[in-house]
């Protein structure tokens, strides 16, 4: 497998001090470089079809982490998780979903006793005054349902294409790929689905994971990510798939 080799950084470091600043601030999933990908051989659908079935049998039935008793709130779970983490969101909503798992009762908590439920997870100001405008979206033009289609999904304050897939995936059964930042990872470094943004990715993983494993792919790949492939130090001894693997740092 080719190494990855960097190319020599320019003369001038013309990066404008003001441009520096922002994209540092920016938490983005760290994509490979170019050469990487071009690098890579492509996998082939036997392969991708091989992995898929280890997953499903180590793992029949793949459930997510974020706790919610219905559509309604598993949508909110989703809104609040974003740059948090399930554990940190579940413990946060076990008291919250006791007494506002509708979008009604969601209206009348209201958003500062909202807020106070909340307060442990990142950016709670924004995300209460986003569940609360789309608890009141839904009951003026969805009749107080979760709507079905993607479009929809993404016109509620703080859904985003990520919340619909987990949405459409989850509560509707339709085959859909949230990229958070354990598939990215793992869809990037297997080589199954290289792609410098979860778009790429998501839209590179549907076209290789065959139809019968796509309504648990999500959850497979996200706990392989979780649990096996970690950021810092991936667990390759252990991992199902490290014959099938393309990272060429793979341990194994
Ligand atoms: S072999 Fe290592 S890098 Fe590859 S998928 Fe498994 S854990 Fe991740």
């Amino acid at each position: 497998m080719a190494k990855i080799t960097r190319k020599p950084a320019p003369r001038k470091a013309a990066v404008p001090k003001k441009k520096a600043k922002a994209t540092a601030t920016v938490a983005k999933p760290k994509a490979p470089a170019k050469k990487s990908l071009k690098a890579i051989k492509p996998w082939t659908p036997a392969e991708v079809h091989e992995v898929f079935a280890r997953f499903r049998k180590a793992n029949p039935e793949p459930k997510g982490e974020l706790e919610h008793v219905n559509p309604f709130t598993l949508l909110v779970a989703v809104v609040l998780s974003a740059q948090a983490t399930d554990a940190g969101v579940n413990k946060a909503t076990r008291a919250l979903f006791e007494i506002a798992d509708t979008p009604q009762k969601m209206l009348d908590l209201g958003e500062e006793r909202l807020r106070e439920y909340i307060k442990t997870i990142g950016l709670y100001r924004t995300k209460a005054k986003n569940v609360i405008a789309l608890s009141a979206k839904m009951l003026s033009d969805f009749g107080g349902e979760v709507p079905r289609t993607r479009a929809e999904i993404e016109s509620l304050p703080g859904a985003g294409r990520k919340t619909a897939n987990v949405v459409l995936n989850m509560a509707f059964g339709e085959h859909t790929m949230a990229v958070d930042t354990h598939v990215f990872r793992v869809g990037n470094r297997t080589g199954m689905a290289p792609g410098k943004t979860p778009l790429e990715v998501e839209l590179g993983l549907e076209k290789m994971i065959p139809a019968e494993f796509m309504l648990h792919a999500h959850h497979w790949l996200i706990l392989h990510g979780r649990y096996t492939c970690l950021a810092r130090k991936p667990r390759c001894e252990v991992c199902l798939i490290n014959d099938l693997c393309r990272w060429p740092e793979k341990t194994v």
